[in-house]
C-alpha cells in the first residue's frame, strides 16, 4: 500500500470546485423598470440600500452564483442591514404583488434568490457571529459558511462542515446542511436550536421546540425560501476536535465499477468519525476522499481495508492536521462562479456499482459526485426534522459543468443520469441539490414529510407571497 504525505499546498479540493472551472456568461434582457414609486417608498424606510437597474454595483450585485441564470434581473435588490429592512421588503412585495425572494449566499442551483424582474432582500450584511459562553452561536442569515467557521474557530466551537466557504448558512442550514464531518456530527440543522424569522405579514417570529414549534420543524430541512425569511440562527456548537486525517486516493481510468463495488460496502460500515465521498469520471477513474476525526492511524486502517474490498491500488494522500487546518484543507477549493446543472438522488439502496458507474460513462460534462451519509445524520427520524431521508446510506448527485458546452447538452446529460439513478438507487432528492428540471422533485424531496410541510407552508404564507417553481406547496 503506497502512502503520500500532502504538502500543505497541496490542498484537497472539493469534488464540485475541480470541476467548476469555466465561467459560462450568459445574456441579459432589459427589464424596463421606471423605477416606480414603489422603489422610492421602500427606499424611503430602509437603512440599508437599494439598488435598482442603472444604479452603481447593481449590475454585479444581481449576479447569482450559477452563471447560467445571468439572464435573471431582478427589479430591484434591497440590501438589509436589520430586521426592519425585511419587513419593509416584505410589506412593500405584497402592497405591490411582486415576486420576492430571500438571498444568503445566492448559490441556490436554480438561482431562486435571484428573481427576474422581482425583489431581492439581500443579508448579505447582517453577517455578525456571536459565540456565547455557553457554546451557543448567533448567526446573522447573511452570514458565508467562511465567515461562520473562522468566527467559530477562534472561540474553539464547530458546526457540521459544510464544502465551500461562499456558500449561504441560511440556505444550507434551511435543507438540511451536508458535509465533511456529517457523519461524526450531523447535518447542520441537526445542530439549529432557534431562528428568527420575518413572516410575509412582516411579523418578528422566534421558531424553537417551544415557540412556533411547527414552524421549527419546517425550517430544519424544508428548503430555503418558503415560509418566511429568516433573519438570524440560533446553534448548538461543539468544541473543535484536537486531530483530524484528511485523505485522498484517486483510482485510475477505468477502475470505477470495482470502487465503488469497494466503496460502497466500507462506506456503510465505517466508524462515525470518517466521512467519505467520491467522485465518479466519465473515463471511469475514480476520486476517493474525506476526512477522519482522530490521528491518522485511526483513519489509515479503514483505507487499507477499503484498498482490500476495490482490488484497485491507488497511493493514499493523508495528512493529520489541527482543526483550522484541516478546515481549509476542505473548505479551500474556492469554485469560481461557473455555469452548471445538477441533480439529486438519494439511494435506499444500491447493489449494482457498475450500472451506477455507466451512469456517467463517457459524458461530456458531467460526473457523479457520490457521499456516504449515515452516522449521526441517522440519530434522528425521518420525522424528527423536515429532512427526511434518515436512513439512507447514500447522496448522489450529477454535476455537469457548462464550460464550452451546449447548456441543453449539459442538461440533457444530467437528466439522463438522473433517470438512470433513480432506477438503479431510488428516487430521493435532496432539496439543497435542486433541479429545475426534475419532475417528482417535491414527493422525492420531502417524501413523507410533504403533507405536513404544506400545512405548514399555507399557515405561514397563505397567499403565496413567496412563490417560485419549486416552493413548498
Ligand atoms: C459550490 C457549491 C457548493 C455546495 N456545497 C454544499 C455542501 O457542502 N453541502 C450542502 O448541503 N449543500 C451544498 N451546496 C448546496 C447549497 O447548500 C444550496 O445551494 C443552498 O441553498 C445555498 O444557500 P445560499 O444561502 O448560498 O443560497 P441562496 O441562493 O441565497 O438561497 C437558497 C434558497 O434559500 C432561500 N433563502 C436564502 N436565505 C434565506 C433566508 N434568510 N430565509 C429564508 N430563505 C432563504 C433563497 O430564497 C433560495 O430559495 C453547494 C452549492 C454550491 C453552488
Amino acid at each position: 500500500m503506497a502512502r503520500v504525505a500532502v504538502s500543505r499546498r497541496n490542498v484537497l479540493r472539493w469534488a464540485g470546485a475541480a470541476v467548476a472551472a469555466g465561467a459560462a456568461v450568459g445574456g441579459g434582457e432589459a427589464v424596463a423598470d421606471a423605477k416606480p414609486a414603489r422603489w422610492a417608498r421602500l427606499r424611503a424606510h430602509l437603512r440599508g440600500e437599494l439598488l435598482l437597474p442603472g444604479d452603481n454595483g447593481y449590475d454585479t450585485a444581481r449576479l447569482p452564483f450559477n452563471s447560467l441564470f445571468d439572464h435573471h434581473r431582478p427589479a430591484a435588490i434591497a440590501r438589509c442591514v436589520r430586521p426592519a429592512d425585511v419587513q419593509r421588503c416584505l410589506e412593500e412585495a405584497r402592497r405591490s404583488d411582486i415576486r420576492v425572494a430571500a438571498r444568503g449566499g445566492g448559490h441556490s442551483y436554480a438561482a431562486y434568490s435571484t428573481p427576474h424582474d422581482g425583489l431581492v432582500v439581500d443579508l448579505a450584511r447582517m453577517a455578525g457571529v456571536e459565540v456565547r459562553p455557553d457554546g451557543t452561536a448567533v448567526v446573522g442569515a447573511g452570514a458565508r459558511l467562511g465567515e461562520v467557521y473562522s468566527a467559530l474557530t477562534a472561540a474553539g466551537r464547530c458546526l457540521p462542515l459544510g464544502n465551500c466557504q461562499s456558500v449561504g448558512i441560511a440556505g444550507f442550514t434551511l435543507g438540511g446542511g451536508l458535509g465533511w464531518t456529517q457523519r461524526k456530527y450531523g447535518l447542520a440543522c441537526d445542530r439549529l436550536r432557534a431562528a428568527r424569522m420575518v413572516t410575509v405579514d412582516s411579523r418578528v417570529v422566534t421558531a424553537s421546540p417551544d415557540r412556533e414549534p411547527e414552524l421549527f420543524w419546517a425550517l430544519r430541512g424544508g428548503g430555503g425560501g418558503n415560509f418566511g425569511v429568516v433573519t438570524s440562527f440560533e446553534f448548538a456548537t461543539m468544541p473543535i476536535p484536537e486531530v483530524l486525517t484528511v485523505f485522498r486516493l484517486r483510482f485510475p481510468a477505468g477502475s470505477a465499477a470495482d470502487v465503488l463495488g469497494g466503496w460502497q460496502p466500507w462506506s456503510v460500515a465505517l466508524p462515525d468519525e470518517v466521512s467519505t465521498s467520491c467522485v465518479a469520471m466519465p473515463n471511469g477513474a475514480v476520486d476517493v476522499f474525506g476526512c477522519g476525526i482522530g490521528p491518522e492511524r485511526l483513519v489509515l486502517g479503514e483505507l487499507a481495508r477499503l484498498l482490500a474490498a476495490v482490488g484497485v491500488d491507488a497511493p493514499i494522500e493523508h495528512v493529520e492536521v489541527d482543526y483550522p487546518t484541516a478546515t481549509s484543507y476542505m473548505t479551500g477549493g474556492q469554485p469560481i462562479r461557473n455555469a452548471f446543472r445538477a441533480s439529486s438522488r438519494i439511494a435506499d439502496r444500491w447493489h449494482d456499482p457498475a450500472a451506477v458507474a455507466d451512469t456517467v460513462r463517457g459524458m461530456d460534462g458531467t460526473l457523479l459526485i457520490v457521499g456516504a451519509l449515515g452516522g449521526a445524520i441517522d440519530r434522528r427520524t425521518p420525522t424528527d426534522t423536515a429532512y427526511p431521508h434518515r436512513g439512507a446510506p447514500t447522496s448522489f448527485e450529477p454535476f455537469g459543468t457548462v464550460g464550452d458546452l451546449p447548456p441543453e447538452q449539459v442538461t440533457r446529460e444530467v437528466d439522463q443520469v438522473q433517470t438512470a439513478l433513480a432506477r438503479l438507487v431510488g428516487t430521493g432528492t435532496y432539496i439543497n441539490y435542486l433541479d429545475p428540471s426534475q419532475e417528482d422533485w417535491a414527493q422525492t424531496a420531502y417524501r413523507h414529510n410533504l403533507r405536513r410541510l404544506r400545512a405548514v407552508a399555507r399557515r405561514y404564507d397563505p397567499d403565496r407571497v413567496l412563490r417560485f417553481p419549486q416552493a413548498v406547496r
